[in-house]
């Protein structure tokens, strides 16, 4: 099981890869989309050649066991256990469980619920054990519609495959950047509420190039495969020309007054493996979504993350000065002292005073992997975390201390926007899920504030080198996020039909 979340954690399946491949082959290398899917490239690399955490969300694990008669389903559920917390105590999976009520992290990726563990009873003699990690900013993509419905931009959506396709769409657009596309959909239609849901994650588990069984439900994969990248939406929400890398639909009978389509947004992070096990030793007898004979081919092309040149090279604490002169589009390299705060952390600075001096700082919204050797923090995995969620804290943090740099992805809101005007401070979009290549960004781990809210919600203090960033939001009030939304609805009005 610890082998099993080892590589499924490090390690992106061949289909994927394929499909990113693909995505880096449309994207011209010097557009910011490009320059996005080189950096996730060379993260998918680094992370399966140094067995680090390909993001560091390491998600939900979920696992789906098949059993033959007679197997002890609570022993295994034990070993499984281990295998999580030994896999956090390495690094390769992050403290995720968080109590609802308390709000404290069990540290250890147990608790009610976590981690998810589905027996199902076979007639075959092996066990068949297959892993997903999902993590929450694609977690929080997902959608789920009751038909029939109105769509913006979309009109009615009915109780038929029409009606499916325009969800399927409208899940997408909505997802913008925010999930770490170019994704992935899996779709039920209906179900109730909570199956539904089960459902469409279940449809993860199919590759990326198969083929549905149902004739009309392959129909409708690839029509919506077909014309969603006209969204144009791109990596990172960038604008470009591949939002989705795959749309796999399942079907559920329902109730006749309940109608759901249920979409799972996966991010490019599409961490899914399998083992078969022998089920008298427990031994590996083969896996599934890899076939470990193959050689896995790298995704960076030699040049890597190209540099033009023009490349604005910024150490903080930052001006006033340096900080209005950025625009939107512009690619920064970021030096010196970063902090990390999340959820927790911009909640509690709306009470408090700061840990730390803020002023001129650059505050990085990251959940990090980080784990102590002796006395010393060692950054594991450090990409950014969905930005939007901190939008009703964000404006008063940036007047109260002073910040200059919010870095994070998917963008934010007007409320921000404003306060980044008036302030004169700035947000600059970081490469969503690269968690190994920023981790290598990071010189080392000066300290840390607010320890109590667990690893993931605490204040890292970074000290980091070249750390590339895309200028997304800027002090003039210019938003590529509101720009990329807007020119994306008007491309999915025009798949109304
Ligand atoms: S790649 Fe993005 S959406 Fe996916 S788990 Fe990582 S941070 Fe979350």
């Amino acid at each position: 099981m610890l082998e099993l979340i080892v590589k499924t954690s490090t390690d992106l399946p061949p289909d994927v890869r394929a499909a990113m491949r693909a995505a880096s082959d449309l994207e011209p290398p010097d557009t910011r989309s490009g320059q996005a899917l080189a950096i996730i490239n060379i993260n998918i690399d680094q992370a399966a050649q140094d067995v680090g955490a390909i993001c560091q969300d390491t998600g939900m694990p979920t696992f789906e066991i098949h059993v033959p008669r007679g197997v002890d389903e609570m022993w295994m559920e034990e070993q499984i256990r281990l295998a999580v917390v030994e896999a956090t105590k390495r690094g390769i999976l992050r403290p995720n469980s968080v109590d609802s009520i308390t709000g404290k992290n069990s540290g250890n990726n147990l608790g009610a619920g976590t981690p998810v563990i589905h027996f199902h009873q076979w007639a075959k003699e092996a066990i068949e054990v297959k892993l997903l990690l999902k993590g929450g900013g694609c977690e929080n993509c997902n959608a789920q519609y009751a038909v029939p419905v109105e769509l913006a931009h979309l009109g009615r959506a009915d109780r038929n495959l029409e009606g499916v396709r325009k969800c399927v769409l409208h899940a997408v657009w909505q997802a913008q950047g925010k999930g770490c596309s170019p994704g992935a959909v899996g779709v039920c239609i209906g179900g109730d509420r909570a199956s539904g849901y089960a459902h469409a994650k279940a449809q993860l588990f199919r590759t990326l190039d198969d083929v549905n069984p149902d004739p009309a439900l392959a129909e409708l994969e690839a029509t919506i495969m077909g014309t969603v990248n006209r969204l144009g939406i791109g990596a990172m929400g960038f604008e470009g020309t591949t939002t989705l890398i795959g749309c796999k639909i399942g079907a559920m009978n329902r109730l006749p007054a309940c109608y759901f389509v249920s979409v799972a947004y996966d991010c490019w992070a599409f961490r899914r493996l399998g083992v078969v096990l022998d089920a008298a030793t427990g031994a590996i007898t083969g896996w599934q979504f890899r076939d470990p004979s193959t050689p896995v081919v790298p995704m960076a092309d030699q040049a890597g993350f190209r540099r033009t040149g023009r490349e604005v090279v910024l150490t903080a604490p930052f001006s006033e000065a340096e900080i209005r002169a950025l625009k939107v589009g512009d690619v920064v390299l970021l030096n010196g002292r970063m902090y990390t705060g999340r959820d927790s952390v911009h909640a509690y600075l709306t009470k408090h005073e700061a840990p730390v001096d803020l002023r001129g700082a650059a505050l990085y919204h990251c959940g990090p992997v980080c784990v102590k050797d002796g006395d010393t923090w060692i950054m594991k995995a450090a990409g950014p975390t969905t930005s939007i969620r901190e939008e009703p804290y964000q404006a008063e943090v940036i007047r109260k201390f002073g910040v200059r740099a919010i870095i994070g992805k998917g963008g934010m809101g007007a409320k921000t926007l404003e306060a980044l005007k008036e302030c004169g401070a700035v947000y600059l979009s970081a490469i969503g899920g690269a968690a190994q290549f920023y981790a290598r960004c990071t010189e080392r781990v000066d300290g840390v504030s607010l320890l109590d809210f667990g690893v993931p919600e605490a204040m890292w203090h970074m000290r980091v080198k070249d750390f590339p960033a895309i200028v997304t939001m800027d002090a003039a009030g210019n938003s590529l996020h509101k720009d990329v939304e807007a020119a994306s609805a008007v491309e999915l009005a025009a798949l109304k039909g």
